[in-house]
């Protein structure tokens, strides 16, 4: 049976796993303490939760020390945290920083700020499919870059970063090496240590566990990165992030780490051929439809090149709004920006070199650990009915399909 509404956008956001609350649940009231508490039982008890969370974590991305896991209250913060806090106790050394044009606004908007502060920013183009190529962070590095920020998945698009080579360039050149892990944790391979990442932002609420908590991954030797901390007060998470910890958030974060470590193999197994179907089901029904991002999403010699959950298509001809206006019963996401007052399309898709108007016409599909087979055909089904609708009412497809070349008009008025 279908539960409407139906929720494909697991790329904003996951529903808390239950075997994840339930283990929350005692630290909101019988083991309410606060972490820091040295001085009695209640914090003993806080501290060792959080102290089985931290392992987890680790564990989950194979860093060598648990103290090399630092809380946040989410991805945002890690990301602020890392460029900024590295910026500011490394800017003897240096006052350049490389990352990519389709980074989330969490690193873009950090960038700017220390581009106001007097910091060199070079964001690094990728490819049509959305990748950074090893060469082109080989060209960017400089004798004073302190840091290269690459993220581990697109949050629109799916891509895959090639993130061990990039890392391993960062390595020899000296370079630290964050990536903002929060969309293929779980999804996709990722290990701290194989991969020389130097930095890693993580969020609990992309990954069945609670909203309001992640962490950031910082290396503790080899080399030994240091950060000035964001925020003043008591010295919680050894300097780097003052603030009573969220106790029952990070004991959610800490399970859900557990769980993704021993499931999360076979749910990519799983939520690909839920992908692949919805793919081949949309692609089969309609005529002139993109996917943006990689496409097959595993290169013939193996290498995962898309997120198992990600389908982002464009339905040319057809508004994105309009899609989603007509998919009320299926809660996905467009590729524009419209919680700006101009609806401008995603800079994401611009930065791989999409037009203008197809951009406009992409829905992202998110699939996630609770889409099932119905799900998906009836995303498919209602989406292909939706498509069909709107462009019967599309003037711009009935030309096309006559065979006009639309670029050929000179439209007047605006
Ligand atoms: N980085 C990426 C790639 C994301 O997709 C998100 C979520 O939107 C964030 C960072 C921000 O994470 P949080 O919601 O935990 O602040």
């Amino acid at each position: 049976m279908l539960k409407f509404p139906i929720y494909m956008d697991y790329h904003a956001t996951t529903p808390v796993d239950r075997r994840a609350l339930d283990e929350m649940l005692p630290y909101f009231t019988e083991s309410f303490g606060n972490a820091a508490s040295r001085t009695h039982a209640f914090g003993w008890t806080a501290e060792a939760a959080v102290g089985v969370a931290r392992e987890r974590i680790a564990s989950l991305i194979n860093a060598s020390r648990p103290e090399e896991i630092i809380f946040t209250s989410g991805a945002t913060e890690s990301d602020n945290l890392a460029i900024k806090g590295v910026a500011e106790f490394y800017q003897e050394k240096g006052k350049h920083i490389i990352t990519t044009r389709i980074e989330h606004k969490a690193i873009l908007d950090s960038c700017k700020r220390l581009e106001k502060q007097g910091f060199e920013v070079t964001y690094l183009d990728v490819t049509k499919e959305g990748f950074v190529t090893p060469e082109a962070l080989k060209a960017a590095i400089r004798p004073d870059t302190i840091l290269c920020s690459v993220m581990l998945a697109n949050n629109e698009v799916g891509t895959v970063q090639p993130i061990a080579q990039l890392g391993a360039i960062c390595r020899e050149h000296g370079v630290l090496f964050h990536t903002d892990a929060v969309q293929g944790i779980g999804r996709v391979d990722f290990d701290v240590e194989a991969m020389n990442v130097d930095l890693a932002s993580i969020t609990s609420h992309k990954m069945y566990g609670p909203k309001g908590v992640g962490a950031l991954y910082v290396r503790r030797s080899k080399p030994r990165v240091r950060l000035t901390a964001l925020m003043d007060g008591g010295g919680h998470e050894r300097g780097y992030r003052s603030g009573t910890l969220n106790v029952p958030g990070i004991v959610g974060f800490g399970k859900a780490a557990e769980l993704a470590k021993a499931e999360w193999r076979e749910e990519a197994a799983r939520v690909t051929a839920l992908r692949d179907r919805l793919h081949s089901k949309l692609t089969t029904a309609l005529d002139e439809v993109f996917v943006n991002g990689p496409w097959p999403a595993v290169a013939p010699d193996g290498t995962l090149l898309r997120l198992p959950n990600n389908l982002n298509i464009s339905f040319a001809y057809v508004e994105g709004e309009s899609i989603l206006m007509s998919l009320k019963t299926l809660s996905v996401s467009s590729g524009s920006a419209c919680t700006s007052a101009s609806l401008e399309p995603s800079y994401v898709l611009r930065a791989l070199g999409i037009e203008e108007e197809l951009a406009h016409t992409s829905i992202r599909y998110g699939l996630g650990r609770f889409s099932t087979v119905e799900e998906v055909d009836y995303a498919a089904e209602t989406t292909i009915a939706s498509i069909r609708r709107l462009r019967d009412l599309s003037p711009l497809y009935e030309m096309a399909k006559e065979g006009i070349d639309l670029k050929s008009i000179a439209w007047t008025g605006h």
